[in-house]
Parts: C-alpha cells; sequence; structure tokens
C-alpha cells in the first residue's frame, strides 16, 4: 500500500473540498517544517498508539519511548503532565469500548487506500473497533484547543469511517472524536452514528470533489477553512490576497496610507475589521512561517537573515549540581533550582563573574532552532541546515518571490 503523503489525503480533505484549487497551489509550495503544533501532535498520537499496542498507561509508555531511544525525534522535548493526561483520556474511551463491547477487534493507526475512488485516496485511522455482528468504531484524537471539532457531518471522520468499512461488513458506524483539550458543549468525546448507505453516498461526494482538485480551472475558493484548516498555502494564496485587499478597501472607502486610530473608526468599519481578524492575522502569521522555509531551504528574503532562537540554560547532569551545591541548589527531592537562580545564590558570596565563570561549566545551551530577524539585528546570521529538514529549493522556487 502506498504510504507517502496524499495530497487529496483523509487529513486535508476539508480543505481541498472547499477550495479544490488549493491542491494545485500546495503542490508548488517548498517543503516546509512542521509547526510545533504539528509535532507535538505527532509526538501524543505515537504515545496512545504505543500505550495502546503494549496495555500501558500513557506516561510509561511515553517514559518508555523516551528511555529505549528508539523514538528520538518524535519524543523530542519530552511530554508533561497535561499531554500525558490528554493521551491518557484518548485510549481510556477507546478501552472502555473495549471493555463495553466484549469480543471486539481492535486495529491501531490502520493505513487505508480507497482505490475505488481515486488512487491516492488514503488515509490512517487513529484506532477503530469491530463489533462482530454490530458495528465498527472509528476513533479520531484531536490534541488542539483552539478550534472545537464538531463530529456530525465532519467529512474527515467520514472518510476515515469509509476507509475502515472498505469491505462492508458493518452497517452500522459509530464514528468518535476525541478531544481532551477543546471545550465543547456535549464535552471532549462526542459521538456519531450512522448506517452504511450513508457512508456509500458520502463516498460519490468524495470522489467527485477528488476529481475536481484536478481540474486545470480548479478554483481557489477563500474563507473560514483556509485558517481553520491551515492551509499551507496562505501565504501566498492569490484569493487571500485579493481578501485582505477587499477588505481595506471595503473598511475604509478610500486608499489608505496611514492606518486611522481605533478610536476613529465607525461602528460599521470596527465590524468589518474584527470579522476578518482571523483572516489577517493567519495570512501575516503564515507569511512569517513561509519566509523562515524560504530561508531555510537556502533562498534569500530581501532584508531578513535566519538567527539562533533564544534558549534557556539546562544543567548538564542534575545529580552532579545537587552533590555540589546541595545546600543552594536543591529546592526539594525532585526539583533543582535553574543555573540564573544558583549563579544569583553564588553572586551573595562572591562576584557574580565569578558565579557565572563557575556555574558555566556544569550547563549546556539546548538548540532551540532558528528563527527570523530584520538583517540590521546584532545577532549572528546562521547557515540553514539544509539536510536535516528540508530538500533544496528549486531554481524556480527562488525566483518565485512573494516578497518583492
Ligand atoms: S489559502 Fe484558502 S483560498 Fe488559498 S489555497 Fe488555501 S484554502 Fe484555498
Amino acid at each position: 500500500m502506498e504510504t507517502t503523503h496524499s495530497s487529496v489525503g483523509a487529513s486535508s480533505c476539508e480543505r481541498w473540498w472547499n477550495c479544490p484549487g488549493s491542491v494545485k497551489l500546495v503542490s508548488t509550495l517548498p517543503p516546509q517544517e512542521p509547526s510545533e503544533y504539528a509535532k507535538e501532535g505527532t509526538k501524543l498520537h505515537a504515545v496512545a498508539a504505543y500505550a495502546l499496542q503494549n496495555h500501558m498507561t500513557a506516561a510509561s509508555a511515553a517514559e518508555m519511548m523516551i528511555n529505549s531511544g528508539r523514538f528520538l525525534d518524535v519524543m523530542a522535548g519530552g511530554i508533561d503532565f497535561d499531554q500525558c493526561d490528554a493521551v491518557q483520556v484518548c485510549i481510556d474511551t477507546v478501552r472502555e469500548d473495549l471493555v463495553k463491547y466484549r469480543g471486539a477487534q481492535l486495529e491501531i493507526e490502520k493505513q487505508f487506500q480507497l482505490t475505488s475512488i481515486h488512487p491516492d485516496a488514503r488515509g490512517t485511522n487513529d484506532a477503530n473497533i469491530g463489533v462482530f455482528l454490530k458495528k465498527l468504531i472509528v476513533y479520531d484524537y484531536k490534541f488542539g484547543r483552539g478550534v472545537s471539532v464538531e463530529v456530525e457531518e465532519n467529512k474527515q471522520m467520514m472518510y476515515y469511517g469509509l476507509g475502515a468499512n472498505q469491505e462492508g461488513d458493518y452497517d452500522e458506524i459509530e464514528l468518535v472524536v476525541i478531544q481532551p483539550r477543546a471545550i465543547h458543549r456535549d464535552g471532549p468525546i462526542r459521538r456519531w452514528v450512522l448506517h452504511k448507505s450513508e457512508l456509500l453516498a458520502f463516498g460519490e461526494q468524495l470522489k467527485a470533489h477528488i476529481s475536481a482538485t484536478s481540474s486545470p480551472t480548479a478554483p481557489l475558493v477563500c474563507g473560514d477553512h483556509c485558517q481553520k484548516y491551515f492551509c499551507p498555502a496562505l501565504a501566498v494564496c492569490p484569493a487571500v490576497k485579493q481578501r485582505v485587499g477587499e477588505v481595506a478597501v471595503g473598511v475604509f472607502d478610500e486608499p489608505v496610507r496611514t492606518l486611522p486610530a481605533p478610536e476613529t473608526l465607525n461602528s460599521n468599519a470596527l465590524k468589518k475589521l474584527l470579522d476578518t481578524i482571523p483572516i489577517i492575522d493567519a495570512y501575516t502569521k503564515s507569511v512569517e512561517a513561509y519566509a523562515l522555509s524560504v530561508l531555510n531551504n537556502g533562498g534569500k528574503v530581501e532584508g531578513y537573515k535566519l538567527v539562533q532562537k533564544k534558549s534557556n540554560r539546562q544543567w548538564k547532569d542534575e545529580e552532579v549540581v545537587k552533590k555540589k551545591w546541595p545546600k543552594i541548589a536543591v529546592q526539594t527531592v525532585e526539583k533543582v533550582l535553574s543555573p540564573a537562580q544558583v549563579e544569583k545564590s553564588l553572586a551573595e558570596v562572591m562576584t557574580k563573574k565569578e558565579a557565572v565563570k563557575i556555574v558555566e561549566d556544569f550547563c549546556f545551551k539546548p538548540d532551540a532552532g532558528v528563527t527570523l530577524a530584520v538583517s540590521e539585528d546584532p545577532r549572528e546570521e546562521v547557515r540553514p541546515k539544509l539536510e536535516s529538514v528540508f530538500q533544496p529549493m528549486s531554481e524556480k522556487m527562488k525566483d518565485d518571490s512573494i516578497f518583492s
């Protein structure tokens, strides 16, 4: 089965369903580093799968993954209590259903391909359980806090449902969204049951919508879905640029050279601007992310450079620090004071310079990655690590500057 990323896969379904032209536009973008949210999602999904496979709690699964050294990339940065709690809600939900439906068959991270719909129609279910002669339950974990996801008529979930029930073995399909960290009137676990015939009807629509994305005239359609589903083309999208431009004209009714003070805006102008803040906000953030990816790929952005992100010092070995300064550094059995706090205490009995020098030998600065800075920024420019994350950009991409 083909396992590479699909341009019309389930995870991006809501975006290209609403904006068929996005598939072509997204395909022209340089490779992008996953966002912090995406990395966190990958990590927490991996912990959930590992915990279910090995009959463990989320915390012990995460600990085992970290200690094994086999998941260094995915577990980078460790895991905190809040993240463990969120994963635990997901795996508890699946396990409670397994207890409720004795004998049900569990499948974890099952990949599927819907070749009858399109060769690239594929995805991966977080988990599903088949209850013999009764129903199929399909689970999707969502770890975001910002947008609470509805389960009813959720196209991504229906896509997953089709993938899980390809053989048509089950007449009843229950779709379950588990989103522990977002507030929703129905709580963190939302369920929706539908009949196989409804899923099959959705499959016909899916086929038509996937086919529409490959039309040479597939339109770019701007709307809430652009930021809600994190369209990676937001920064370069002509439809978004046009929308942002229309807002400026629509609000101010004349070309604007300087932005008016908020207190001078009338109620109508305030409403128009407030309505558009999400898209402008998403657009500016994606412009910044895109500029970062251009520089990271060896391209140029006039007036900007890459610099190292700030990171806080960490102890090389806390046990060594506890022995070295048992009275100063040790707050409780578990907690050691930070290098800055120990430095401050030492500076009471010696000069600040001496304290800095002594503490320095016990610390290191973790690599926090790179960020954008203006060329005049006093920080030293760093070279992109092309080989680690990105592929080199094509000459065409380097020429296609959106910043000119
Ligand atoms: S930003 Fe919006 S309009 Fe532009 S390609 Fe993405 S989904 Fe379509």
